[in-house]
């Protein structure tokens, strides 16, 4: 026996043992998926498959970072010109023959050889990036990501010695090759590289339909409390397998911190801890985030028991994750959005928050003040009925109440906010004006509206939520109209999308359509055109999280400004990468921590120097309002925060020569 014939058995023997030790964790993983609950996403085949081409082939999602993105995407199309190189460079060496790419594919051979420099390239980008450049957000596993970076660069290296070096040396360098590559495909399930199995199932099994619609609760179900059933979840044995294939695939990157206001203001709530604090304690491990931490203090103190209960009924709420922590999420879905890997931090969020609402009963105070108000008085702030009706009639003789048995184009929601708050009156007024002025046969259901809801289901009262939106949805039933407008972004998200679950047997859909009052608007001044004449100057526009990021409306708004007579400025973030105010998710109504969301927003305005800033959520206007007040130099520079429909109330008005 020659020493080459011991080498290939020893590296036989070593290849044999890698793919099983590979075999057995992909198992283990693919078990812990598979233990959770059902989640249906078998919707929208063609969309997946374009998504499994422009998303996982295409790599469109991580590119939209361009350093990292284009990196990254170099070893991963690299990677996948490999996995057939190194098959066939395998099967090369084991039977001694030319193999494909050295036979009748050789003349592709060149492609791969391209490939692997391109993954030295990649590694090398990845390596200043993460050693030299480092950014702040990227502070785990640094020795770890550098024995990955040298060993896939090796792997790449390898190749190209086993393609020019020549003779046995060639053969030799195909033996590392190999032992690199299998030795690396037994790692990758142990690690965050896990990733390059699970990134491209989550992306193609992601949330579709209805982004963020979120899974409505049956408070009907006769639970059994004794063995496990809880409302809303606080155990990894309530995940979906699509949550728990989140937490396996998270590639702890820390984009999702970066994005979110929470954390960029100094609040506990970390997304990428929350995510990576689930993993760990889901792999039997100690999580070691800060919000981790103060998590078992806090549950210590409150004398909740884990030690010595099976890790999948082991309660996460206060032992792995602060309840501080959900309750300052504002669900601006700026993590979900930032995600590389498609992971969707939000539901799991808010179905822990279920939980402390509905089944442990922990509420913050602040909250339980709103949840009382709404079941008494039917309004979060607590006013009464009465302020509705004052508010109808102040609004006066000429705003047109929906009368029995009417047929109409529009239903104008008026909304809490308009009907309630006095400054998003003036919205209203607004808008009744644009309407007026434009002829539409619309309608208002006047003091019978009843909250949407979107507030409660957002804040984990799922009770509040299915009340209102079943008094609503009889209420829609009794009238017949074309379009139901809103002024406000919640209830456009709440009607769109979560409402769909209480659609009566055998709808699938509403029987009208949801738009916002920029979308109608925008129409009404694309087809009859607005008066010139008003100069705003220039405009800063704020997205709304809830217009934006949650159903893609972004361009209307801006449109209507400029059309109305201001000259658009856009902050530094915007569309997608719009920074929240700071409300959502109920943190309107709590006593936010300093620094507050809304100044780190109201600093990015305050920089513009626009002496006006334009939204379209009442939520939005009230924070920013507040926020660039508490700027230093507001005094010197003031900004007024106007809703969109009243800049082209006021281009109406100066057309009129009012
Ligand atoms: S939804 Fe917004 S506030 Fe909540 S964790 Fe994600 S980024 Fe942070
Ligand atoms: S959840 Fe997504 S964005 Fe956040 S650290 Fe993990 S992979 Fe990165």
């Amino acid at each position: 026996m020659t020493t080459h014939d011991i080498v290939r058995i020893l590296v036989a023997v070593y290849l044999v043992g890698a793919l099983a030790i590979f075999t057995r964790l992909v198992w283990g993983k693919t078990s812990f998926i598979l233990r959770g609950s059902p989640d249906d996403r078998t919707d929208r085949i063609g969309d997946r498959i374009w998504i499994f081409f422009s998303e996982v082939i295409g790599q469109s999602k991580v590119r939209r970072r361009l350093t990292a993105g284009w990196a990254h995407a170099l070893v991963f199309w690299g990677f996948l010109a490999f996995s057939g190189a190194t098959v066939d460079l395998l099967w090369r060496l084991v039977s001694g023959g030319e193999g494909f790419l050295h036979g009748p594919l050789a003349s592709v051979t060149w492609v791969v050889t391209g490939f692997a420099f391109a993954i030295l390239l990649g590694i090398a980008i990845l390596a200043i990036r993460r050693f030299v450049f480092r950014p702040p957000y990227l502070t785990y596993h640094g020795i770890e990501s550098a024995v990955v970076l040298t060993v896939i660069g090796l792997i790449g290296a390898t190749y190209l010695g086993e393609q020019f070096a020549g003779g046995m040396a060639s053969t030799y360098w195909g033996y590392a090759h190999l032992v690199l590559a299998f030795g690396f495909l037994a790692y990758v399930p142990t690690s965050k590289h896990f990733h390059i199995m699970g990134a491209p199932v989550n992306a193609v099994v992601q949330q579709l339909d209805d982004i963020q619609r979120m899974d409505p609760m049956d408070l009907e179900a006769e639970l059994d409390f004794d063995g496990g059933d809880s409302y809303g979840w606080n155990k990894l044995a309530d995940f979906a397998w699509t949550d728990r294939l989140d937490l396996l695939t998270c590639i702890e990157c820390g984009r999702c911190q970066e994005a979110c206001p929470a954390y960029a203001t100094g609040k506990l709530l970390n997304p990428r801890d929350f995510i990576v604090d689930l993993k760990y304690h889901a792999k039997g491990e100690t999580p070691h985030g800060n919000q981790a931490a103060v998590a078992r203090t806090v549950g210590q103190e409150k004398g909740i028991e884990w030690e010595g209960l099976p890790l999948e009924q082991q309660p996460l709420v206060n032992h792995v994750i602060a309840d501080q922590t959900l309750w300052e999420c504002t669900t601006c879905m700026a993590c979900v959005q930032a995600c590389p890997v498609d992971i969707d931090h939000l539901s799991m969020l808010l179905n822990l928050r279920r939980y402390q609402v509905l089944d442990a009963g922990e509420v913050e105070p602040e909250y339980q003040k709103v949840f009382t108000n709404m079941e008494r008085q039917g309004d979060p702030w607590g006013y009464g009925e009465h302020k509705k009706t004052e508010t109808i009639e102040k609004l006066g003789e000429g705003v047109r109440i929906i009368a029995p048995g009417e047929r109409f184009e529009v239903l104008f929601w008026v909304g809490c906010w308009g009907l309630y708050d006095d400054r998003s009156v003036e919205t209203t007024r607004a808008t009744l004006k644009v309407l007026d002025h434009f002829g539409v046969d619309y309608r208002i259901f006047g003091d019978t509206e009843v909250c949407c809801g979107e507030n409660y289901r957002r804040m984990g009262n799922e009770l509040q939520f299915q009340m209102n939106a079943q008094m609503n949805m009889e209420l829609f039933g009794s009238v017949s109209f074309d379009r139901l407008m809103v002024t406000n972004p919640h209830c456009h998200q709440v009607f769109g999308k979560d409402y769909k679950d209480f659609l009566p047997e055998g709808m699938d859909a509403m029987p009208f359509d949801i738009v916002s009052v920029e979308e109608e608007v925008s129409a009404l001044v694309r087809r009859q055109g607005l008066p010139d004449g008003s100069d705003l100057g220039r405009v800063a526009y704020h997205d709304s999280c809830f217009y934006g990021r949650y159903n893609g409306i972004y361009e209307e708004q801006r449109a209507l400004v400029q059309r109305s007579g201001g000259d658009l400025v856009e902050l530094p973030r915007n569309r997608e990468e719009s920074f929240c105010c700071g409300a959502g998710g109920g943190n309107f109504w709590r006593e936010e921590k300093e620094p507050r969301v809304s100044w780190n927003r109201a600093a990015e305005i305050m920089e513009t120097e626009a002496p006006t800033l334009a939204v379209s959520c009442p939520f939005c206007m009230a924070m920013l309002e507040d926020g660039l007040k508490a700027q230093d130099g507001f005094a010197d520079k003031p900004v007024k925060v106007r809703h969109v429909v009243e800049l082209v109330a006021e281009a109406i008005d100066a057309g009129a020569g009012a």
